[in-house]
């Protein structure tokens, strides 16, 4: 990359925060102002490697790259009359421009980084994982990260994407859609699902027809913290990653896994955060030119998202840890615990191993 050069793309928009789920919701439309305002104060958006990208709307034929014509009808349909997807999803003309804005964001930003304009790619309140071909739910309209890939894919003509999804919930929408696409090497860091939403996301799930072997599922049992998700990373993400050999690497999830957080039962810290995506980012620098888009998107405790989200662009861009701090001393992650994430990794090496031969010696 030539000198002077930025070198991170951040895509944000103010009317994110109209992505807004009601009084009383966990999803709050401030979380993304609340973000944008702490980076800020860290002087993240003044550093002259980043620059900033307000993104245009994604149109009805990106969604439909991914999503069945009927569904987008549907979700239009609801948003006009502001009438709820699920109990939990609710659409409205507001919502629904928010949704469109924080998936344009993730095509200029990965745009860039193909075009080599950036090495890394920040869409911001991306992550909406939960969405499948033809369904919604757990927040979710449009899944923009699968949206992100197969836009990236059909531009640029790639054929090995790998997705990292790092949420506290497994990625079951991006699962769904990538499920028989041996193009696309997706790999879901989890709750187990038998504690947390969605209820799916198990060891056994590989994908099928030829996309089998290339549906990762890592669920880790209530109380792993960031230990035992390095272990993961380096035992599991790892040598997938060096045997695959992406040309891309997209990553989402926000700060739901934090140990703080209030709908998940899993022990990061914002520490933990940066050293994930400070792990992911050095991947893409050895394995694919350090193309690199990170799309932080969830997080229900307002007191650590916004150190969280920022921990995870600073790993992404490599900069130094500083000025990361917990409000308080993270919980201990118990010796049971880690032995537990031994087993799962073991099982996932068992199960994956007739389809990788890094997982045979
Ligand atoms: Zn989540």
């Amino acid at each position: 990359m030539p000198e002077g050069v930025a070198k991170t793309a951040i895509a944000y928009h103010e009317k994110y925060a109209q992505y807004d789920l009601g009084p009383g919701h966990p999803y709050r439309g401030d979380r993304f102002p609340r973000a944008w305002e702490f980076f800020k104060k860290m002087g993240l958006l003044e550093r002259p490697e980043v620059v900033v990208v307000r993104p245009e709307p994604a149109g009805r034929e990106d969604l439909l790259r991914v999503h069945d014509e009927k569904y987008v009808d549907l979700i239009f349909r609801l948003s006009e009359h502001s009438r709820p997807y699920d109990w939990e999803t609710p659409c409205s003309p507001e919502i629904l421009e928010a949704a469109l804005l924080i998936t344009g964001g993730a095509l200029a930003v990965g745009s860039k980084v193909m075009e080599g304009e950036v090495e890394k790619g920040v869409a911001m309140g991306g992550g909406f994982h939960h969405a499948g071909r033809d369904y919604g739910g757990g927040f979710c309209l449009f899944n923009d990260v699968a949206i992100l890939a197969v836009f990236l894919k059909e531009r640029y003509s790639l054929d090995r994407i790998m997705i990292v999804d790092h949420d506290v919930h497994a990625g079951n929408g991006t699962s769904d859609i990538f499920y028989s696409d041996p193009t696309v090497l997706f790999i879901s860091i989890h709750q187990d699902p038998r504690t947390i939403y969605p209820g799916t996301g198990f060891v056994h799930q590989i994908g099928s027809g030829p996309g089998e072997g290339y549906n990762v599922n890592v669920p880790l049992p209530p109380g792993a913290g960031d230990e035992s998700y390095m272990k993961v990373l380096k035992e599991v993400v790892r040598p997938l990653a060096e045997e695959f050999g992406p040309q891309l690497i997209i990553s989402n999830g926000g700060s739901d896994p934090h140990f703080m957080d209030l709908l998940g039962s899993l022990r990061i810290t914002a520490r933990g955060f940066y050293s994930i995506t400070r792990f992911l980012t050095g991947l893409a620098d050895e394995l694919c030119g350090g193309k690199y888009v990170l799309m932080p998107g969830s997080g229900y405790n307002p007191s650590v998202l916004p150190m969280s989200w920022y921990a995870l662009v600073a790993g992404a861009m490599r900069l130094e840890p500083d000025g990361i701090e917990e409000p308080r001393s993270p919980p201990p992650e118990p010796d049971y615990v880690k032995k537990e994430v031994e087993k799962v990794i073991s099982e996932i090496r068992e199960v994956l191993k007739p389809y990788w031969r890094c997982l045979r010696a």
